[in-house]
């Protein structure tokens, strides 16, 4: 352009693949807050969106364009065509259907199995070599379905699981002892949601274990401080919608820190959505559910052998049957 005289160079141009591209399918509340954390933390080089409505996409990435002056350089695309994420090294699904008031839960699930039918293949072809993180709802059956369309690795194929409900239990603790969250050490396993597990034994906070802590001072009442806590993460979600419509910054932080970990092969160690078979007891078939996973650049690097207890371990099977009777209705 006629702006810049370029000066002499000899050198070959660098290798595109020094870039790292995000691909983002589904621009709505929680597609669009993973997108924009994953900009201002400077995770990718190149951002792609996907969704089927043309307009509210446009739309979307025109807003974020608009953001560049106060951005790290990152090229954004957008398109109703899967051709836009060619190359992605990680791909990120968010696309749902939502609840239809009266509807059950396997009647959605089926809608948005449904819907996978048409994303993750193009996704998978057009990207063979990406990592697929699953956000969208029921997440632990659903990363077992596109699982099953991608034909993917089981390490290249995870959920955003339980890392979420991980952070709020975190939050929560580290509120009521009013230190960092980020010193609270604290996992919830299993079924996203309704059933999950909290791992009573992994609570530590600034490295003391939280549990034996109280029994050995047998502050009893602090223990059912932390059963309520557990409590009030399970039915977070609902207040969260139930005020605000929707989640969307939270889980945004959380899947843009679960990509950290992977395109910065940061081998962190994450609760997250994983084929969970032969792990625990869990046996009776391929399912997926949370389970504190090693992260690094070839996605799941692997599962940690946390110390369960007995009704840990027995929770983390009941959740297992109820997602596999779930799948079981599919015919994948
Ligand atoms: P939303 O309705 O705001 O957005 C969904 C988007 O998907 C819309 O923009 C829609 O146009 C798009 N979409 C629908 N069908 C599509 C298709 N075939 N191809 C491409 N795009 C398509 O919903 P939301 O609030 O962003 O939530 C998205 C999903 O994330 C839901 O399933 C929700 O339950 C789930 N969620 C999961 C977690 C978690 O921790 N796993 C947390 C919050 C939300």
């Amino acid at each position: 352009n006629a702006f810049f005289k370029p000066i002499h160079n000899s050198d070959p141009p660098l290798p595109s693949n020094r870039c790292t591209k995000v691909s983002v399918v589904g621009v709505g509340n929680v597609g669009m807050a993973i997108a924009q954390t994953i900009l201002t933390q400077d995770l990718a080089d190149e951002l792609a969106l996907v969704d089927s409505k043309p307009d509210k996409l446009r739309g979307e990435m025109l807003d974020l364009q608009h953001a560049a002056a106060f951005l790290p350089r990152t090229k954004i695309s957008a398109s109703v065509d899967y051709s836009v994420t060619a190359g992605s090294d990680l791909c990120i699904v968010t696309a749902g259907a939502r609840q239809n008031p009266g509807e059950s839960r396997l009647n959605l699930l089926q809608r948005n199995v449904a819907l996978f039918r048409h994303i993750i293949p193009p996704l998978a072809k057009a990207s063979p070599d990406s990592i697929l993180i699953i956000v969208s709802n029921p997440v632990d059956v659903l990363t077992y379905v596109a699982w099953k369309l991608s034909g993917f690795p089981v390490n290249r194929v995870l959920g955003s699981g339980t890392n979420l409900d991980s952070s709020r239990f975190r939050f929560l603790i580290a509120d009521h002892l009013d230190v960092n969250a980020q010193d609270v050490q604290a996992f919830i396993v299993g079924e996203h949601g309704d059933s999950s597990v909290a791992l009573w034994s992994s609570i530590s906070v600034g490295g003391i274990p939280v549990l034996s802590f109280l029994e050995k001072n047998q502050i009893a009442y602090e223990k059912q401080t932390l059963e309520d806590i557990h409590q009030s993460v399970v039915g977070s979600a609902y207040e969260v919608i139930g005020l605000k419509g929707y989640t969307s910054w939270a889980i945004g932080y959380s899947v843009a820190n679960l990509a950290r970990s992977i395109i910065r092969d940061q081998r962190k160690i994450h609760p997250v959505t994983v084929l969970a078979r032969g792990f625990y007891g869990v046996d009776g078939g391929d399912v997926f559910l949370s389970l504190p996973a090693l992260l690094g650049r070839n996605g799941v690097v692997a599962v940690t052998n946390v110390h369960m207890t007995d009704e840990e371990a027995e929770k983390l099977q009941k959740s297992a049957k109820t997602i596999l009777e779930m799948q079981s209705q599919l015919g994948l």
